[in-house]
């Protein structure tokens, strides 16, 4: 389930080879994209995804070209976005060129499944969003949403998907956004490795516990919730093909 991080493991990894039968989204950066994709041909339940994330932006800013260059090699997007977290206003500004930038080049591109990043940044994130791809047959998923009610109203309104892990479960907005989203546009993510905790070490019991937090707030048993989120799953994927 969207997203993973299945491209950091090596080749022939253990954890590789455990996730050969999931349905999982790995996000990589331009240069990756072709070693990933080797790396992950014989894994036909994982789709390696195109990504740039913000928290690299300012590192691989030079990676733009060949991210344009690549867009239309895949129906995978991911992770892209905005990060507020530094204050440098030199790594900001970096954050949203490239950011614009990847945008630019998925607009005009075929359909596709978008994962993006917004941590302390959903306003300056939706915006971007809605001016470049509103109209657009691209699907847009926010992972680990943590902005404002106003703001995911917004992002709902849009269209926009939602894809929860169990880490999120934990927090005080966990309820109030479950609630709010429509249970159509819920999905689920691990963002393995860096959910692993004492109560879930790999991806498997992330996404029992995932299952188990949101059916206590949709009031559906787990077996149900399963089937929602994987019709949810099936609908996004067909919807760009
Ligand atoms: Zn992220």
């Amino acid at each position: 389930m969207p997203p993973g991080l299945v491209s950091q493991y090596p080749r022939g990894s253990r954890e590789g080879r455990r996730n050969r039968h999931k349905d999982d989204f790995g996000y990589q950066h331009p240069v990756l994209w072709k070693p990933n994709q080797k790396l992950f041909s014989g894994c036909q339940n994982i789709r390696p995804a195109l990504g740039l994330h913000p928290e690299l932006a300012s590192q691989r800013a030079h990676e733009t070209s060949l991210f344009d260059s690549l867009c239309n090699e895949t129906k995978y997007i991911g992770e892209i976005g905005l990060d507020g977290v530094s204050r440098d206003p030199q790594v900001r500004l970096k954050q949203r060129q490239v950011f614009n930038s990847v945008l630019k080049s998925i607009k005009n591109s075929s359909p596709k499944i978008i994962t993006i990043h917004s941590r302390r940044a959903a306003t300056e994130t939706i915006d971007a969003l809605e001016n470049h791809l509103h109209g657009t047959p691209h699907r847009v998923i926010l992972h680990w949403y943590s902005g404002t009610k106003a703001e995911l109203m917004r992002a709902i309104n849009l269209g926009f998907h939602f894809s929860i892990n169990h880490a999120m479960a934990r927090g005080k907005a966990f309820e109030a956004l479950i609630e709010a989203v429509p249970v159509s546009s819920l999905l689920t993510e691990t963002d393995a490795p860096f959910t692993f905790d004492a109560f879930a070490t790999n991806r498997r019991q992330s996404l029992i516990l995932t299952i188990d937090a949101l059916s206590k707030v949709l009031g559906k048993d787990h077996e149900e919730c399963k089937r929602t989120i994987w019709g949810n799953f099936s609908r996004i994927v067909k919807s760009i093909s």
